[in-house]
């Protein structure tokens, strides 16, 4: 029985992928891939010619049942998403999900993820945080759901494309206020840039500079601070320790 390789492939830096993703690829018998134009260049780029079949959001559910047939026959098999790793805002879910549940081996390949590779440079808390994909893209929904998430404390995480950036910022403006928000731009890839400071502020050097609202985008922004109760408890029990250190 065959197994299937979540493999993770580049943000931008095609020197990206480790040596390892490289020989699950020139080993499995077919490469699943969310846009099979899309990776042939990556293929190219290591060297290999391998069979790919697409997997996408509109046909995932009816490849599963042919994949798993491959599979059940004995072959191996990749799944790799146009950019990072699959599944996190990529297809691949319903797949794996049927695959587990009969009893298959899954077996990821890690490697690039965007969000991981921005909370890792941001300066922003990472002990915690709450990794939200993409905001609705219509504004009524984007600002509910920004609301919805104002009492959050972990660092929040959100992924935004170039056409919405703006409009996602200055929504972040009117929910979050000078709360502090880190932008990763195009990472990996030659102009890669952080932009640091509350959303009007980033908002203001897009205006002055519009090259900054271009490519892709990672957006984080601060969680909010403990609540007052949570000081007092803490207060209540540094005297009741200092207390107890003194007897
Ligand atoms: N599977 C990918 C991952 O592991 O990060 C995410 C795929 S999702 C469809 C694409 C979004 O990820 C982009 O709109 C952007 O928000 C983010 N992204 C991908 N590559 C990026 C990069 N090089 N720099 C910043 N953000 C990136």
């Amino acid at each position: 029985i065959g197994a299937l390789y979540v493999v993770a492939t580049p943000i931008g830096n095609l020197d990206d992928l480790s040596p390892r993703a490289r020989q699950v690829l020139a080993d499995v018998a077919v490469i699943a891939a969310e846009d099979t134009r899309h990776s042939a260049r990556l293929l190219r780029h290591l060297g290999l010619e391998r069979p790919m079949l697409s997997l996408h959001e509109h046909n995932e559910s009816g490849r599963v049942a042919q994949l798993k047939a491959r599979l059940a026959a004995g072959e191996d098999v990749a799944l790799i998403s146009d950019a990072g790793t699959p599944l996190i805002c990529d297809p691949g879910f319903l797949l794996v999900r049927e695959l587990r549940e009969s009893g298959y081996r899954v077996v990821p390949i890690p490697g690039a993820c965007a969000f991981v590779a921005a909370l890792s440079a941001a300066g922003l808390p990472t002990d915690r945080f709450l990794f939200q994909g993409f905001l609705p893209a219509k504004g009524s929904g984007r600002r509910g759901r920004l609301a919805a998430l104002v009492e959050r404390e972990e660092t929040l995480v959100f992924y935004e494309s170039p056409h919405r950036i703006r409009d996602t910022l200055a929504d972040i403006a009117g929910s979050f206020g000078a709360r502090r928000v880190v932008l990763a731009r195009e990472l990996t890839k030659t102009f890669e840039t952080f932009l640091d400071g509350d959303a009007a502020s980033l908002l203001a050097r897009m205006e002055e500079d519009p090259d900054q609202a271009r490519g892709e985008f990672v957006v984080m922004v601060a969680g909010a601070s403990p609540k007052a109760e949570d000081d007092e408890a803490l207060v209540e029990a540094e005297t009741l320790l200092k207390a107890l250190l003194a007897e």
